[in-house]
């Protein structure tokens, strides 16, 4: 569960250069997630939400309130999908899911890439486990996979303030940064496997 409060970066604001700099990650960081969540806590005030988890607030709300607690729950997100030594390629598991899903980790690379440049305006790449299998989709503004029934494993930040200063308007040039250089395939495999046993519970009749 994540709580209402803005939980550290998983590594130093200068971790992930030269492909996001120090002043993007503190920017992105400081200003437009802790922005959210405040403007969140202010929305949620002296009302009965003040004491609700994010996830449940998530389930429940709608209008500003849902896109503020969605943009707190996407940014936490979003470090997690990063690492200083990420990209490569994913192992075990999760390799052997996207090449059932994908055909391979080349196709799930195109896939990924197409996606995020077909979104028109600022919103959320995601990969995401779907009944089972692995799906790449994105999502308008502050919208999240959480509302559509499917599991995010993976995302990348869509919003020009995640890669402005970097890569301009060239957000392709980001995306194959993320992908190549940046993806925690390590979170997005423990990921996976959560999902897939909860499925599987599911299907066994069991609870988690
Ligand atoms: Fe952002």
């Amino acid at each position: 569960m994540i709580a209402l409060t803005l939980r550290p970066l998983p590594y130093p604001t200068n971790a992930l250069e030269p492909y996001l700099g120090r002043e993007t990650v503190e920017l992105h960081y400081e200003k437009h997630h802790a922005g959210y969540l405040k403007k969140l806590e202010e929305l949620i005030e002296g009302t009965p939400r003040q004491h609700e988890s994010l996830e449940r607030i998530l389930q429940s709300a709608d209008g500003t309130v849902f896109d503020q607690a969605a943009q707190v729950w996407n940014h936490d997100f979003y470090w997690r999908s990063m690492h200083p030594q990420g990209g490569g390629a994913p192992r075990l598991g999760l390799a052997a899911a996207i090449d059932a899903s994908f055909g391979s980790f080349d196709a799930l690379r195109s896939v990924f890439l197409k996606a995020g440049g077909a979104l028109f305006g600022s919103g959320w790449l995601w990969l995401v486990a779907e009944r089972g299998e692995l799906a790449v989709v994105t999502t308008a503004d502050a919208d999240l996979p959480l509302r559509h029934g499917s599991v995010p494993l993976l995302t990348a930040d869509l919003w020009e303030h995640a890669y402005y200063l970097e890569y301009r308007n060239e957000r392709a040039a980001y995306l194959e940064a993320f992908f190549d250089r940046l993806a925690n395939w390590d979170f997005a495999a423990a990921n996976w496997s959560e999902a897939a046993s909860s499925s599987a519970l599911r299907r066994a009749g069991g609870r988690r």
